[in-house]
């Protein structure tokens, strides 16, 4: 049988909150239930927003709330976390695949263009569609060999159903181009999206259970359509239920107030551990 490999992935943006530590929690049990193995990933690749500070909080606040890793990249050490930004030749590998697939494209559009095009009736959509008038034709991709400073996506084939069996919530579908459109797999600043990344990484380190919040699941619908591009195995998935504040919105980074560090050791930690661990 394969080993269970499982993993921890925060983006280093803020302090984590209660929500964090629950799916984080509930990654680690997964992992000591099928006597697998946990990593931790940083996932670090926006410059602009990911602090240090964060990273080194992340690490202590989960390790106050009981949550561990057993693997990093020092062996035999303390766990140090495998750092997305450190592992970038890897991404341009993965974009390089993608481009001999034929199906990502360089994007000059603008997020204005974009929103402009999107005004124009087009019915509601929870998600924004990437507008089809935008795709370049087939071969414009040929004559590249590496992204340079552009955007580029993934083109989505037309209203494919998605299925999947998620661990927690059950089957789940998802339709391209309904529910979600081309997706960027790189971007112009010189980085890979956080699509093309999770499954570059999750793949190359051999993750056989991605546990997550439910927030991300129209992401696995698009993490498939990569996984399928390249051949590649998807992993399973198991999406949690987002913790809500009392007035019932999902928690943000932003929302200091339910941080783990500003909750740990209250009386509200140990009463809000239970309802959420347990
Ligand atoms: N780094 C992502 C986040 O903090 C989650 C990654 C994932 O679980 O795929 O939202």
């Amino acid at each position: 049988m394969t080993e269970y490999r499982g993993r921890i992935a925060p983006t280093p943006t803020g302090y984590l909150h209660l929500g964090h530590a629950r799916t984080f929690h509930i990654a680690q049990q997964r992992a000591q239930e099928n006597n697998g193995t946990l990593v931790f990933r940083n996932e670090d690749l926006d410059k602009s927003r990911c602090k240090k500070e964060f990273i080194e909080a992340s690490i202590k606040d989960l390790k106050d709330c009981g949550i561990s890793w057993n693997e990093g990249p020092d062996i035999g050490g303390p766990f140090a976390p495998y750092n997305q930004s450190e592992r970038h030749t890897w991404h341009l590998e993965v974009w390089t695949k993608l481009l001999e697939t034929g199906l990502i494209y360089p994007c000059s559009k603008s997020r204005k263009d974009v929103q402009n095009a999107l005004n124009a009736p087009h019915g509601k959509q929870q998600e924004q569609i990437f507008p089809l008038e935008f795709r370049p034709p087939k071969v414009t991709a040929q004559n590249y060999d590496s992204p340079g400073n552009t955007n580029w996506r993934f083109r989505v084939p037309d209203f494919l159903e998605l299925s999947f069996i998620d661990e927690n919530l059950g089957s789940q579908t998802f339709t391209s181009l309904k529910d979600f459109g081309d997706f960027l797999v790189w971007r112009k600043d010189g980085f890979p999206s956080y699509e093309l990344a999770v499954v570059a990484d999750d793949h190359a380190m051999k993750i056989t259970e991605v546990v997550r919040g439910e927030d991300l699941l129209l992401s696995t619908a698009r993490q498939i359509l990569i996984y399928n591009a390249l051949g590649w195995n998807p992993p399973t998935f198991y999406h949690c239920r987002l913790v809500k504040d009392d007035e019932g919105n999902r928690l943000a980074k932003r929302n200091k107030s339910l941080s783990i560090r500003s909750l740990i050791n209250s009386k509200e930690w140990f009463e809000a551990k239970k309802g959420l661990f347990s």
